[in-house]
Parts: structure tokens; sequence; C-alpha cells
């Protein structure tokens, strides 16, 4: 491929793209509590990781008190820490990220907390910059697809947004093919299109290597659904063994790639085998974390550890005594 483009939008404060939409959340917020009146006690969310740590790292730096339900033990380190170092109540229950989303509405439907999950408008008006970030990165030209690793597909719905905003404004003409691209063992969206259904009926979400997206009943999906019609777009799914592996030919490159990125490679990958996406079309594949939040994922793949994933890339560590003999024998060994 000659045109292909990684947007890299987990370097950011937390290590993923939420924090986009999170700062706008916040910052609204702590305004309507400073200058109209809002009380609220906390601001919650249900999150597979990146969210409650965002929310938490934004509720920190305004003052205001946040709780985060996460699924227990389907987190990683890095993303159960966040928020704990933050300072937040962070809340870890024994059911998935579907199970944590019902308790939490629940939670604001009773006016205890102020919901941060991306129903809210607030976060999709944030993450609708992705768009504008892209064009005005390619002197305001529209690329020809866009690949985004999703779940609660709340970002499918907010890069539409953002595309059909710069053309309503007349500063685009176009808007790009969109790809959702989601772990075959949380797909509804993809069964859904695969169906030729309108509607996405929620499944129970395997585990995947792409923990923030394994997500069965996403609440965005009407939204995504338009969003993918609009865009003529499609919806790929890709395999625990596909997402290691695209991810690690990536890292070949010099990236440090996390699961969910590696989940839209894989996608990416599938449909240039097929052909649908041409030798010289532009491509911006949508980088959603930073490969640092997933060192478990990482470590599991180049020990071979990962169930269900082949690590056909890993490269382990070679230990030696430390005498040069050996040395240049491994270098020898490596480069023959
Ligand atoms: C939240 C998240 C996604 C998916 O975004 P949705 O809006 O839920 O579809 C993808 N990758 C990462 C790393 C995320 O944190």
């Amino acid at each position: 491929m000659r045109d292909l483009w990684i947007k890299m939008c987990g370097n950011s404060h937390t290590g993923s793209f939420k924090d986009l939409g999170m700062t706008v959340l916040v910052s609204v917020v702590r305004w309507a509590m400073r200058d109209h009146g809002l009380s609220v006690r906390a601001i919650a969310c249900a999150s597979t990781g990146d969210t409650s740590a965002s929310l938490a790292a934004y509720g920190a730096t305004a003052g205001i008190p946040v709780v985060v339900l996460l699924p227990r033990g389907k987190v990683s380190t890095a993303q159960l820490v966040q928020p704990l170092a933050n300072g937040a109540l962070v809340l870890a229950l024994d059911t998935d990220f579907d199970g944590c989303m019902a308790i939490v509405q629940q939670l604001a439907e009773a006016g205890l907390v102020y919901l941060a999950n991306s129903m809210n408008a607030l976060r999709l008006e944030g993450q609708k910059t992705v768009a504008i970030e892209v064009v005005q990165q390619f002197d305001w030209e529209v690329p020809d697809w866009i690949i985004l690793p999703s779940g609660n597909l709340g970002n499918a719905s907010a890069l539409y947004k953002g595309f059909a905003m710069l053309k309503a404004l007349g500063l685009t003409f176009k808007l790009p093919r969109l790809v959702v691209a989601q772990a075959e063992r949380a797909n509804p969206l993809v069964r859904a299109v695969r169906a030729g259904a309108t509607t996405v009926t929620p499944m129970k979400a395997e585990p995947t290597v792409a923990n923030a997206i394994q997500i069965g009943a996403p609440v965005s999906a009407p939204r995504a659904m338009m969003a993918l019609a609009a865009m003529n777009g499609l919806a790929i799914d890709a395999t625990e063994d596909e997402i290691a592996d695209a991810a690690a030919r990536a890292d070949l490159t010099g990236t440090y790639c996390d699961p969910h990125t590696g989940v839209a490679l894989a996608a990416l990958f599938k449909l240039r085998a097929q052909g649908a996406i041409g030798e010289n079309e532009r491509v911006v594949v949508i980088s959603t974390a930073s490969g640092l939040k997933f060192t478990e994922f990482k470590v599991g793949y180049h020990e071979r550890a990962l169930a269900g994933i082949e690590s056909r890339r890993a490269n382990a560590p070679v230990v030696l005594p430390p005498t040069l003999g050996p040395v240049v024998d491994a270098i020898r060994a490596r480069w023959p």
C-alpha cells in the first residue's frame, strides 16, 4: 500500500482516544456546576478500562468526584491502576461491561450520579474532533477509507458526525468510506450487517485480547447503522489470532500496537486481500490506545502464552553468559 496512515489517537493524556470526549464532558459539567447550579454527587461511568481512566483523570483535575464500574478481572493492570491512582471510587463487579452499564444507568436514573458514558452527547462532540484533525492533516482532503475498532459504537457515530459537519460547512466535498472493525468474539454489528438486518441484536460478548471492545449490547448501535449507511461502510471482524498477528506485523514496522488497533489492521489486511481496498487508495487506521497500556498482551504474545493465538512473530530474549563468544555467536546466528 502506498498511502496508509495510522492516526495515533492513543498518544494522549491517559493513553486512549477517550480523552478527546472526556475533556469536553468534564469541562461542561464543571462549568454547569460552578455557574449554573448543577449539583451532582459524582460523575460515573461503566467502562472496559479506558473510559474510567480518562474520567478519573479529568474528574480529579476538575475537583469532581468520580465513580467507575469495571468488570472484575477483565481490564488490563494499567487500566485498573489509572483510576485508582487518580482517586476515583473503583467498583469492580463480577460481570461484564454490559452488566456494569445496566447498573450505572440505574444510578443515573435515580439521580445519584451524572452519567459519563458515550450515550452522553458531550462525549461524542469531543470524539468528533478525530474527523476534523484527519482532514486538516491532509490539507483538507478527505481520505478514501477510515478504519475504526469499535465496541459500544459511539465513535463510529462521532466520526460520521465530524465528517458530515465538515461537508455541511463546505470545507470538504465527500465522506470517507467507514470500516467498523470488531473482534469476532464481540461482533454484534458485523452479525447484523451480514444478516442484512436494520437493527443490532445484543449478544453475549466473549473475552477478547481487545478488552476495550468486548461489548455485546452497544448503546450507539442505531447511530452506527446510520453512519454505515451514510458512509457506504463495511463491518469486518477478526479472530483473536488475526488481531494479535496484525498487531505484531505492525510492530515490526516500528509501531507498538495495542490489540484494538490490531483489530482495525486485521480488517485492513482482509479488505486488501479481497481487493475491496485498492493499492493506491488513501486509508487512515484509527489507533485508539497506546500499546503501553497492554503489557500483558504484548508479553503474552512474545512468550507464546495467549490462548488461541499462534504467536508466529514472537521474539524472545536470548539469555547468555556475560562473555564475548556467545554474544558474537548469537548475532551471527540471527543474520548468518
Ligand atoms: C472505547 C474504545 C474503543 C471503541 O470505541 P466505541 O465508541 O466504544 O466503539 C476502541 N478502542 C479502544 C482502545 C477503546 O478504549
